[in-house]
């Protein structure tokens, strides 16, 4: 940029890492969070900001939309979208952009490590070694999952991953989702319901957001019955986590293994006190190696946005 022309203003809406958070201060005025930290100062501020960089938690509404006349562009640092309201950014005119791709190997390899954590009881048998109870006798048995069925709810991008590391643990696999896929060879049901009563394990990898809202519901749990064990590295919000906790408190489901929830970081206690569920804190993405990806595919779709080039990876939406 030209050293008479001022630095285009940005706004973060997230606390990201230094890989991120140092590009955008080299390149731009960054103003960090300012529509939460001072409010008053953000309104003298609102008019210049030009973009708005977010994570794949960020909320961006209508009501912060409407605030940022200058608007051009949201880059979320993150595949999954379902905070932004995208409806509302197009009807401004405002791009929105996220990091699809880069982070697939590691959310598939988060949820074949959550089936293991599950089935192999990995969780507790570290506390069993740790504990002493080893001693007094061995572990009670796990479950195998070499060979057992898999469901996926959603085979996009990182459900074909999950597949094809399922594949390779010789479990057979089918999927459900709106559209039937003629590129993938696994066997499609209509419903979440119907793959539920052919699987040992249902993860769920589907975008948040209001159409897949609380897909996955007490009937669903029920078709997975007793022996069956619920993965979801998606949303909490696809869900219906009162329902979740009902069925394992009474062993109408097998388990859980959750790397999501519906209000995050709050994890009920009822789930928490559970022990026939795996709880992880929202890692699908989360390896140093994976973020930096994350982080320079959304600075570059940010700096495409503001600079009049093509974007990287707009949402289907604004394709
Ligand atoms: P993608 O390529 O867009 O795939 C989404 C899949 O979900 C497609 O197969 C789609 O098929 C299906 N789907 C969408 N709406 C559906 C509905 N209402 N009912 C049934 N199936 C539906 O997305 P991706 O890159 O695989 O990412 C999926 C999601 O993973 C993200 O949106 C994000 O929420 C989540 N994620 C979580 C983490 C984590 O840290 N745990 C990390 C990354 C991503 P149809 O359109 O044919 O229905």
């Amino acid at each position: 940029m030209p050293a008479n022309l001022p630095q285009p203003d940005v706004l973060t809406v997230a606390n990201f890492p230094s890989f991120l958070m140092e590009p955008l201060e080299a390149a731009y005025t960054v103003h960090q969070r300012l529509h939460e930290t001072d409010p008053a100062l953000f309104t003298r501020m609102a008019p210049r900001i030009r973009a708005i960089a977010a994570s794949g938690d960020s909320k961006v509404g209508t009501e912060l939309i409407a605030q940022l006349p200058a608007l051009e562009i949201i880059s979320v640092m993150g595949v999954g979208y379902d905070g932004i309201d995208v409806a509302a950014a197009k009807a401004r005119g405002v791009v929105v952009t996220h990091t699809p791709g880069v982070l697939n190997d590691d959310v598939a390899d988060l949820a074949i490590g959550l089936m293991l954590a599950w089935a192999r009881q990995l969780p507790r048998a570290d506390r069993y070694v740790r504990c002493g109870d080893w001693a007094r006798g061995p572990l009670p048995l796990g479950r195998k999952v070499s060979g057992a069925r898999l469901g996926l709810v959603g085979m996009g991008r990182i459900g074909q991953a999950i597949a094809h590391r399922a594949a390779a643990f010789g479990m057979s696999i089918a999927y459900t989702a709106r559209s039937v896929r003629a590129d993938v060879p696994y066997r499609h049901l209509p419903t979440a319901a119907a793959l539920a009563a052919q699987s040992d394990f249902l993860v769920v990898i589907t975008p948040g957001g209001a159409a897949t809202r609380k897909l996955i519901d007490a009937q669903v749990l029920a078709a997975l019955g007793p022996q069956g064990c619920l993965v979801n590295v998606a949303r909490g919000s696809v869900v219906d986590e009162a329902a979740l906790i009902a069925a394992l408190q009474a062993g109408t489901l097998g388990g859980a293994a959750l790397d999501v929830f519906e209000n995050e970081p709050a994890v009920p206690q009822a789930l928490r006190e559970l022990d026939n569920v795996v709880l992880t804190p929202h890692i699908g993405s989360a390896t140093a190696q994976t973020r930096r990806a994350m982080a320079e595919l959304a600075f570059a779709n940010l700096d495409a946005g503001l600079n009049g080039r093509a974007l990287l990876t707009p949402v289907p939406e604004c394709r």
